[in-house]
């Protein structure tokens, strides 16, 4: 089952990306680390980008959904984190879907807006793969270092008090109505995680939803 992860920056959509990634067989694509990464290499789509990102907009439909067009073609099961972010994304990823013969299920990252500034300002980053550590919440083994490689870890600019309430904004102006999209009485295609929750209950509840062993509870004989 193809996922797609709903919700706020800051609710959780990446860190839980990884772990299936890592022990569910799922491919992550994020949106925010694939343009990350052409900001950082300079491309034509990374310039344009950069200072939608480095005031906290979203980036325009168009460019998003031109680079989202390849990324279904591999065949293994993708959590989609960070797109569609709008409802036109949205509707270009169900034509995206009905081509390449695939079904999708969003996945909504329920949680209350008062945890996200926390969140977000002790977020510490390793560029290179997009893993995410909190300083409080989901500390790394040495302050400021990967667990994985050893590089240092960032703080992301866009992680500043003042940008993240433009970007939280942005979320309930564009990204909030997707919830009635899939939502659909007609057609329902949203399920929802408690990701106020610490981060291994909003794993396990994923567990149980995508049925992934490696995340379930071991039954006690
Ligand atoms: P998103 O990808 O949705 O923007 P992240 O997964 O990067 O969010 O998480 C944002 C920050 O919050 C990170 O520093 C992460 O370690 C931390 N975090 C993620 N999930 C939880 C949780 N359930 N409880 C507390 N902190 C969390
Ligand atoms: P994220 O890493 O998901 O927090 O995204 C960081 C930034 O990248 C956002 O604030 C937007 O500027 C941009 N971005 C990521 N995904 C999208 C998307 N699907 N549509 C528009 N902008 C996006």
């Amino acid at each position: 089952m193809n996922l797609i992860f709903l919700g706020p920056p800051g609710a959780g959509k990446g860190t839980q990306a990884k772990v299936l990634e890592e022990h569910c067989g799922y491919r992550q694509i994020s949106t925010g680390d694939i343009l990350r990464r052409h900001v950082a290499e300079g491309t034509p789509l990374g310039v344009e980008a950069k200072s939608f990102m480095d005031r906290g907009d979203l980036v325009p439909d168009d460019l998003i959904i031109r680079m989202m067009e390849h990324e279904l073609v591999n065949p293994a099961e993708v959590i989609l984190d960070g797109f569609p972010r709008t409802v036109p994304q949205a509707r270009a990823l169900d034509a995206l879907l009905v081509s390449h013969k695939r079904g999708a299920v969003a996945v909504l990252f329920d949680v209350d807006f008062d945890v996200l500034t926390e969140r977000l300002t002790g977020r510490w980053t390793h560029p290179a793969s997009g893993r995410t550590y909190h300083a409080v919440f989901n500390p790394p083994q040495i302050p400021g270092i990967d667990d994985v490689t050893g590089e240092p870890l960032i703080q992301r600019p866009d992680d500043r008090p003042e940008t993240i309430r433009k970007r939280l904004a942005e979320y309930q102006e564009k990204t909030a109505p997707l919830i009635g999209y899939y939502d659909d009485p007609g057609d329902p295609r949203l399920v929802r995680v408690d990701a106020l929750a610490p981060i291994a209950d909003v794993t396990r509840q994923l567990g149980v939803l995508v049925n992934c062993a490696a995340l379930l509870p071991v039954a006690s004989a």
